[in-house]
């Protein structure tokens, strides 16, 4: 089975998204209700229906459908899940609620990134959810769950659709992508190893640092990250955090003016930054293996800092 109980009526699903431990899904449960926050992709869904089943729950519990940003590892599933669960309302980010009523564009986008044949198989079928059906959370919103309040913070960085979800009763946050990745398999001795993701197309390192600090200010005790489980949060996590930002950020700027290859070079660099930062930090596995395993993630953040380059130098040169 999928589920793993954490504490306080939390539950995480694994989304099932390319590989076991890549992406999560929150169930909180609480006094009868159930809040799914994240979705996984259309794929998931059957996997997320099973689990509220297996804890003797039905899709009539399920209140509401929380996916912190649109990315479809994070909102794919929304339409599915929003036809499995009649009385669930969706809460999205102003700037998201468009394209979960008419997901063409964002289908568009995400398969120029991925390609259409990875798109097929990571992302299925992404279902429209019916307007009437949606709540848009604007910064401060606020949801009372039979006394358990959900407050909403705009968290733009990684993407300006972005929210995050603070619950106070656990002392948690529901971060997205807000507050980076950290693999469990990727902990050395030193702790988890936490890097930013800069993915596609929004990735801004200032308004990323303030909503990392913003995330701080509410000193949550724990992070519960959609990649991949829940962090007990310290200040060595926050610090390490912040500086993939702008290491990463750094990076780029180097490569700024020079636009030929560079998602290559910028895949190559953040890829041994990666690599090294981990080696650093005791990692006792080989150079190659880390290669491996930062692959993907080297490469989609490579493909957003390219997109941050280039506003950059549109705005600096927009005759160009
Ligand atoms: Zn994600």
């Amino acid at each position: 089975m999928n589920l793993t109980k954490l504490h306080h009526g939390i539950y995480c699903v694994d989304a099932q998204y390319i590989q076991p431990g890549v992406a999560a899904v929150y169930l909180l449960v609480h006094e009868g209700q159930i809040c799914i926050i994240e979705t996984g992709t259309t794929l998931s869904a059957p996997g997320i229906l099973q689990a509220i089943e297996s804890l003797g729950k039905s899709v009539n519990d399920v209140s509401y459908v929380i996916p912190t940003h649109i990315h479809l590892d994070h909102a794919g599933g929304a339409g599915a899940l929003m036809q499995a669960c009649p009385k669930a309302k969706l809460i999205i980010h102003p700037r998201g609620a468009d394209h979960m009523i008419a997901p063409e564009k964002l289908v568009a986008g995400t398969r120029l990134v991925y390609g259409d044949s990875a798109f097929e198989q990571l992302y299925g079928e992404v279902i429209p959810v019916p307007a009437e059906r949606i709540i848009i959370a604007d910064d401060g919103f606020t949801l009372n769950i039979h006394g358990r309040v959900l407050k909403f913070i705009d968290t733009p960085g990684h993407a300006l659709h972005h929210f995050c979800v603070i619950d106070e009763m656990s002392s948690g946050i529901f971060t997205g992508d807000t507050f980076g990745i950290a693999y469990p398999p990727l902990a050395t001795d030193s702790g988890p190893f936490i890097f930013a993701t800069t993915t596609p197309t929004h990735f801004e390192p200032d308004s990323l640092l303030h909503s990392i600090d913003r995330i701080l200010k509410y000193d949550p005790h724990f992070i519960y990250l959609t990649h991949f489980g829940p962090l007990a949060l310290n200040a060595s996590i926050a610090k390490q955090l912040k500086q993939s930002v702008t290491a990463q950020a750094q990076i780029a700027l180097a490569m700024k003016g020079q636009p030929e290859n560079r998602d290559q070079r910028l895949e190559a660099a953040i890829s041994e930054l990666f690599v090294d930062t981990i080696l650093e930090q005791g990692g006792r596995e080989s150079k190659e293996h880390y290669q491996q395993l930062f692959g993907a993630d080297a490469r989609l953040n490579a493909q957003g800092l390219n997109f941050w380059l280039v506003r950059l130098e549109k705005s600096e040169n927009p005759g160009a």
